[in-house]
């Protein structure tokens, strides 16, 4: 196995392993250094973007408040050739069970975005790991595939409990992000966000949600900005170096995803995150400074974004995201650029 699984049918020995994690999580937040003393206590390897060294960039999306929205952007994917990597609030995936069927049926992966999209250094050890453990059942029930073996904090925002209860949970790799298009901020014109989204370089790892009215209008662009420059899209596995089964593909047509949802209207209207009836998208955080870097000078920078924003004093943010801001992509078709010398970590799987 490639990682520790939770089935339904095994809830007994998932209580059992649920206590033994929480005792280790609880015994290496007492001694401060997970991993050490605690022996037992791995933790997850937290990673922003992939190798500078190749013109690759990942297009992921998180959240899905919106089924209808994401439905038009996984058309656009498909439609272009394009993989992606979903990140969905598993409490939202029963909005529109089918949709998550349709990304795992395109060969896009799925990774873990939390059961209810906490800030987690809020929460206790066990209620970390929980939120993990809750989330990854819902996804394997929903879609029948076991999630992408990378974990996406909500807002960015992780300690060293949430590194420890990743790899307890089984993810190895914690996953945020170098350039985002800002989709969720509340400030802004569709050209600031596409602008923003298209400050990627080699290896970037580019933020978008499946929710904000704005991603659909502007997904097509930015998979032509990167292509147009010689990128390469591909997916976050990809990008990583993990071994990823996507299991049976069978690519579903544009059609077929948009089935009779109602054309988007020629122009963008604005407006924030709209989520579905009955599904109220997650709350704003309650601090947090705009990640300068990945924004246009001209986007404002203080908006009350539901994510996209990094909480620096609460999220203690991998090294190349904090010092490695994202650059101006290659002018020239096919052409390579080393920024940095390389990713931050290069994950394989465990056995
Ligand atoms: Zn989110």
């Amino acid at each position: 196995m490639r990682h520790t699984r939770i089935t339904q049918e095994d809830s007994g020995q998932v209580i059992d392993r649920r206590a033994a994690a929480i005792f280790v999580l609880v015994a290496a937040s007492i001694l401060g250094l997970p991993g050490s003393s605690a022996g037992a206590a791995r933790r997850a390897v937290a990673v922003s973007h992939g190798p500078r060294t190749r013109p690759d960039v990942a297009l992921t999306f998180d959240d899905g408040a919106n089924p209808e929205n994401c439905r038009r952007i996984l058309a656009e994917l498909v439609a272009a050739g394009v993989p992606a990597t979903f990140f969905p609030i598993a409490a939202a995936m029963p909005l529109d069970p089918a949709f998550w069927r349709l990304v795992v049926a395109a060969g896009d992966p799925i990774g873990d975005h939390t059961l209810t999209h906490p800030q987690m250094p809020t929460l206790t050890p066990a209620e970390q790991l929980g939120q993990l453990e809750d989330s990854r059942a819902v996804i394997e029930s929903i879609t029948g595939r076991p999630p992408l073996d990378v974990f996406r904090p909500p807002y960015g925002a992780f300690d060293g409990g949430t590194l420890v209860a990743a790899a307890a949970a089984g993810f190895p790799t914690l996953l945020t992000w170098d350039t985002t298009d800002r989709d969720t901020s509340l400030h802004g014109t569709l050209e600031q966000r596409v602008a923003a989204a298209e400050l990627g370089t080699n290896g970037s790892v580019i933020l978008l949600h499946c929710g904000p009215n704005a991603t659909p209008y502007l997904v097509p662009d930015v998979i032509d900005f990167y292509r147009s420059r010689g990128f390469r899209l591909v997916s976050v596995p990809t990008l990583l170096g993990i071994t990823w089964d996507p299991g049976t593909v069978s690519v579903p047509s544009a059609a077929t995803i948009l089935g009779s949802l109602a054309p988007l209207p020629p122009t963008w209207q604005g407006g924030d995150i709209v989520g579905a009836a009955g599904y109220t998208p997650p709350p704003s955080p309650s601090a947090g400074a705009a990640s300068p870097s990945a924004l246009p000078s001209s986007l404002p920078a203080a908006s009350p974004s539901p994510e996209g924003t990094v909480a620096e004093s609460a999220s203690p943010m991998p090294t190349a995201m904090a010092s490695s801001p994202a650059t101006p992509a290659p002018s020239a078709a096919g052409q390579t650029r080393s920024v940095d010398g390389g990713m931050a970590t290069r994950r394989r799987p465990r056995s």
